[in-house]
């Protein structure tokens, strides 16, 4: 009897372990679903307004500055198009676990002032302000390129989430003897606490009406992992969200003190 329980209890077990698998299996492929349409729609999206201004111009008739007006479109919407496949590329690089980095010596300070020069112009045609809050120069052991990518994205994420006429905050200081920590701080929609668990799962999105692909913080997250760093995130629905990115120094050589004798 004891062993006929038992196999009862392990059939149970197994029954309820394939079931919880199969449920998993069945959301997962519903992320994936929602992937791909998502990202057909964004890919969709600038290949038809390059299509209908290249063939609008073709047809020709078209005075310089509509030309002017129309090149410009074509050319912004193609680097939206570099912009994603870029994106999944990266991202596939990661999972393959393909990503090489080319670490050097970066200045956490400049890096932050080089990305807020390159979403200004995206923030202040609504009136969002940048700020950098950072007094001392502080170095950090990294591939420059691939840090700019993650504060890009986390502080592109934060223009497109914050209201208009609101402040995003950047800054960047010493944590501990070993550590520097990075936040990017937006007064923005926020993330409910259900919702914040998820967001840097892959493909996640809290909405889809959003655009983007639901990459760029699994991305983000892994970029920083790969520099045995962390990436975490406080957020309140309606209040805003901070995310947070800790990164190890460069080595600093340790201080010689004179020796008493
Ligand atoms: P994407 O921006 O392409 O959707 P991300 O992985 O960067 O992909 O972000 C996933 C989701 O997390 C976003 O779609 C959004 O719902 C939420 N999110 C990210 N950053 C913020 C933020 N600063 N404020 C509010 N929601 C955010």
């Amino acid at each position: 009897t004891r062993i006929k329980g038992n196999y009862k209890y392990e059939i149970g077990d197994l029954a309820s372990t394939l079931n919880y698998m199969a449920q998993e299996i069945v959301r997962s492929n519903q992320i994936k679903d929602d992937f791909i349409s998502s990202i057909s729609h964004e890919l969709r999206t600038p290949l038809t307004s390059i299509k209908g201004w290249s063939e609008t111009l073709i047809s020709g008739g078209y005075d310089p500055e509509e030309t002017k007006l129309g090149m410009g479109i074509i050319s912004k919407e193609s680097d939206r198009l570099i912009g994603l496949v870029e994106e999944i590329l990266d991202f596939a690089k990661l999972q393959q676990n393909e990503m090489k980095l080319s670490m050097g010596t970066v200045n956490v300070k400049e890096l932050l002032q080089e990305t807020i020069l390159n979403v200004w112009a995206k923030a202040e045609k609504r009136r969002i302000h940048l700020r950098l809050e950072s007094e001392e120069s502080i170095f950090v052991k990294g591939d420059a390129n691939r840090l700019k990518q993650v504060f890009l994205n986390l502080v592109d994420n934060a223009v497109k989430f914050s209201h208009e006429d609101s402040i995003i905050g950047l800054s960047a200081k010493r944590f501990s003897e070993t550590e520097a920590i990075m936040t990017v701080r937006d007064a923005g929609i926020g993330i409910s606490e259900e919702h914040l668990s998820r967001v840097r799962d892959r493909f996640f999105q809290v909405d889809a009406l959003n655009g983007g692909t639901g990459l760029g913080l699994a991305i983000s997250q892994q970029l920083v992992e790969l520099h045995n760093g962390r990436l975490e995130m406080n957020s309140e629905l309606g209040k805003g969200t901070e995310v947070i990115v800790i990164l190890p120094l460069v080595d600093v050589p340790p201080v010689i003190t004179p020796t008493e004798d």
